[in-house]
């Protein structure tokens, strides 16, 4: 992991973006804004599975004017998503909302812009300036248009990059006009390969902090994959301050495996239970993946601490794996031997193997509560080997960065 990149600091109702602050994690509403109640419900639910803000989109007078309570009501900041409107924007910020998404280039008119940077600074509300592969492109100067598309046409990537590099640094002389730093960037694609290039080349460019996402994942059974590699790519090279996985799917499921990858890289600390599990073979001994649902469902009902759990299908790995986690399992003929930090508690028949696992990590997390047990790896700090020199007797860094 490199260290974070250096960038200025907003300060989002609260929550800091930048300058050293951890990762956000963002999300956004799928539904009408203006349908008040569902949209309540949808943002606290977001909010507690571990969204750190949630924007929502404004784009009828009657969404901006549903804000006032679903502010009221939000246990976290709101963003409201402007396009085209700037009216949308000043309703918004009178509103209260605490940081506005805008696409200058969406809004023909700079005096436009310019009265919503006025009142963004009046109130000291952030403004992210969000660019998108698909609003890059010029749509009313014909020739323009014709010029751009035969440009794409020799080089699609590093020309669109040019191109949206070149949108930013044009967006931005606004802002600068202005003396309004309190900016968030974002410049997405659907291509992860251009959402890396293209956030990498921002990331050396300006020291405004980065917002990180594709512009359309799809389905989470292949978005997860294109949405997470360019971004564990940027935030493992310190690029990166808040991220949002855009699935077309529930948003619950952005919060969900966006928790997962900033607790994979050790950006975010776990506060829920974490389950390891094999991915059985031909040695497996029990039905392993029933066993593991039934386990991830009941931990999170019922365990609200990071305990480690480990379910493993045969002796194979089972004991190595088990011995590494806080409660673990590993089957073997017909049976299921359990372990807490290490050490062999029970064996126990097939049939009983989810009720004794769950009530031995009810046991422990409550000693754990109690003082009387310490996490695994609570206090564990990942510090890899040297590395061995390059043949040149150059030392390279190692993956802590050191
Ligand atoms: S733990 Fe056993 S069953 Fe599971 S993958 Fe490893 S060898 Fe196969």
């Amino acid at each position: 992991m490199r260290p974070r990149r250096k960038t200025r600091q907003v300060d989002v109702g609260g929550v800091k973006i930048g300058g050293g602050a951890p990762v956000v994690l963002q999300t956004m509403t799928s539904g009408h804004t203006h349908e008040i109640d569902k949209c309540i419900a949808d943002v606290q639910k977001l909010a507690k599975a571990g969204a750190d803000l949630v924007r929502v989109a404004v784009p009828d007078k009657r969404d901006t004017e549903a804000l006032r309570p679903i502010l009221a009501a939000s246990p976290v900041p709101i963003i409201a998503d402007v396009h085209f409107q700037f009216q949308r924007a000043l309703e918004a910020i009178e509103a209260g909302v605490h940081k506005i998404r805008l696409n200058p280039g969406n809004i023909q008119d700079r005096k436009q812009v310019n009265r919503v940077i006025a009142a963004c600074k009046e109130r000291g509300i952030p403004i992210r300036v969000g660019l998108n592969e698909g609003s890059i492109v010029e749509r009313r100067d014909k020739e323009l248009r014709a010029a751009e598309k035969v440009t794409l046409e020799q080089d699609y990537a590093g020309n669109l990059i040019r191109l949206m590099l070149e949108k930013l640094d044009e967006y931005l002389r606004i802002f600068d006009e202005n003396d309004f730093h309190d900016v968030v960037l974002a410049a997405k694609s659907i291509d992860p390969r251009i959402v890396i290039d293209v956030n990498t080349a921002i990331a050396d460019r300006y020291d405004y902090p980065l917002h990180l996402g594709l512009t359309h994942a799809g389905p989470t059974v292949t978005g997860r994959v294109r949405s997470i590699t360019p971004l564990a790519v940027l935030l493992a090279h310190g690029i990166g301050d808040t991220i949002r996985l855009s699935y077309a799917a529930d948003s619950i499921q952005e919060v969900e495996d966006g928790k997962e990858l900033l607790c994979c890289l050790g950006l975010r600390s776990r506060t829920e239970p974490e389950l390891i599990a094999c991915p059985t073979c031909g040695r497996i001994e029990v039905d392993l993946f029933k066993l593991v649902t039934d386990v991830r469902r009941k931990l999170a009902d019922e365990i609200d601490i990071p305990v480690k759990v480990a379910v493993m299908g045969c002796v194979v790995n089972g004991p190595g794996e088990c011995e590494g986690a806080d409660v673990a399992i590993f089957a073997g003929r017909g049976k299921g031997i359990i372990y807490v930090q290490g050490e062999q508690k029970q064996t126990v028949s097939q049939d009983q193997m989810l009720d004794a696992l769950l009530a031995e990590c009810r046991e422990f997390a409550t000693r754990v509560k109690r003082g009387e047990a310490q996490l695994t790896g609570a206090d564990v700090t990942i510090a890899p080997p040297n590395p061995l020199p390059r043949p040149d007797g150059s030392v390279p860094l190692n993956v802590a960065g050191r």
